[in-house]
């Protein structure tokens, strides 16, 4: 059955050494819905920031992730989210369960797409928060969603403006290219949205750049994190 499955998984991560050699995503303790995600898409040898970061990550770890732009961040943090969540048997009522802070729309869409492409075994609601789009649209679909990919700006409108979109349970929240959305000007969004979530959570923040601003972030929003540095390819 899939309690006796997700049993199983929970005692495989448990059991899983981050020092483990772990070079494929086969190698992780992942659940099938994400192993056949990943394969339909073709990805099996991890990059480096996903070798190093995921097997912390998904031990429910708080990481701040610094590596590169194109060097595979966008696995790093979405394989944790539809693990954690499954692990935890997040299902239509528990409301939301994961969000991910993107800094523009384009950025936003681009994870939301790599969100469909290997989660299409799993049965969480997704949605993005984005803006540009009819407030009231998004307004309907949001209290369904388990999973949000948001903008800063868009995502404390909701906060602030619509009725019956709670944060209060949610599990993991993601803060991808935190060094652009601090430079964007996002930062005071950024600290409304934090205080409005539950302080028990598990966090990913990750960044190309590791500036002040992005340590200053680190600080506020991440507990005891594991730091994950990828240098540059040579
Ligand atoms: P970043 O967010 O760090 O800039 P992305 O997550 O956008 O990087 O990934 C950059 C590119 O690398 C994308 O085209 C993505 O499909 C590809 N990629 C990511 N991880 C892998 C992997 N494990 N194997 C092969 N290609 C990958
Ligand atoms: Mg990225």
């Amino acid at each position: 059955s899939d309690r006796h499955e997700l049993d199983a998984l929970q005692q495989l991560v448990d059991s899983f050494e981050p020092t483990d050699e772990a070079v494929e995503f086969s190698d992780l303790p992942l659940s099938r819905q994400t192993l056949a995600g990943l394969k339909s898409a073709y990805y099996g040898r991890m990059t480096d920031i996903q070798q190093r970061s995921l097997p912390l990550s998904l031990k429910g770890k708080d990481v701040l992730g610094a590596a590169r732009t194109g060097s595979g961040k966008t696995l790093a943090f979405l394989v944790p989210v539809l693990e954690i969540l499954l692990r935890k048997r997040w299902g239509p009522q528990d409301g939301l369960g994961a969000l991910v802070i993107s800094p523009t729309r384009e950025l936003a869409v681009q994870i939301f797409e790599v969100l469909r492409k290997i989660g299409h075994q799993h049965q969480f609601s997704a949605g993005l928060v984005i803006g540009g789009k009819n407030l009231k649209d998004e307004q309907d679909r949001l209290s369904r969603m388990n999973i949000l990919v948001a903008t800063p700006g868009r995502l404390l409108q909701h906060m602030d403006q619509t009725l019956g979109f709670e944060c209060d349970h949610l599990q993991l929240l993601v803060l991808d290219e935190a060094d652009r959305i601090l430079d964007m000007g996002f930062s005071a969004s950024l600290n409304a949205i934090i205080a409005n979530l539950p302080r028990s959570r598990q966090t990913l923040l990750f960044s190309a750049t590791q500036t002040k601003s992005v340590k200053d972030l680190a600080r506020l929003s991440l507990k005891d994190p594991e730091y994950v540095a990828v240098r540059e390819a040579g």
